[in-house]
């Protein structure tokens, strides 16, 4: 991990950074939206955070990771995040792959696979495709148990609200 200066091992770092991923997440639950929390890191600093708001505002668009996207490009005043590390809770949809691609983002650590509409190695994989020129180096299962749980507690809880058992991302 040549972008932080502290003397920490990749395993801890990654942790460290999902941690505060995980918080994030905590805070869609709060809200009632789908649990998924997403940082940001350069040079060792949180410099873009987000969650998933996408009942809050009513749009598709407010994913953990393009808010986190949004927030580390207006620090940087460049689209490009290159040498920067993207963590989140869930393993990115489509859109978020995509943006992940277009921001030239190099480095992408995720919790929990999602089965149902995981795009980076679960239903496709979007940063693994010979043809595209940006290739993204990923690392899964970051405290692959408490991300996993995090859904798991969320959907138990909207199912015993609802009735609704759609956990359909
Ligand atoms: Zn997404």
């Amino acid at each position: 991990m040549g972008d932080c200066p502290r003397p920490m091992g990749d395993k801890c770092q990654h942790e460290h950074f999902m941690q505060k991923a995980i918080k994030l997440a905590k805070q869609a639950a709060d809200a009632m939206e789908v649990p998924v929390g997403c940082v940001i890191v350069h040079n060792g600093e949180i410099i873009g955070e987000g969650y998933n708001q996408r009942n809050t505002k009513g749009n598709t668009l407010y994913h953990a990771e393009i808010s986190a996207i949004n927030t580390a490009c207006n620090h940087l005043g460049d689209w490009r995040l290159e040498g920067c590390t993207i963590y989140v809770t869930l393993e990115p949809c489509p859109m978020c792959a995509g943006a992940i691609l277009q921001a030239r983002l190099p480095r992408l650590v995720f919790g929990a696979a999602n089965p149902k509409a995981g795009a980076v190695g679960s239903v496709v994989n979007l940063l693994d495709v010979d043809g595209f020129n940006h290739k993204v180096d990923v690392t899964t299962g970051v405290l692959e148990a408490q991300c996993a749980q995090l859904m798991k507690d969320f959907f138990a809880k909207f199912r015993r609200k609802s009735g609704d058992g759609c956990g359909n991302l």
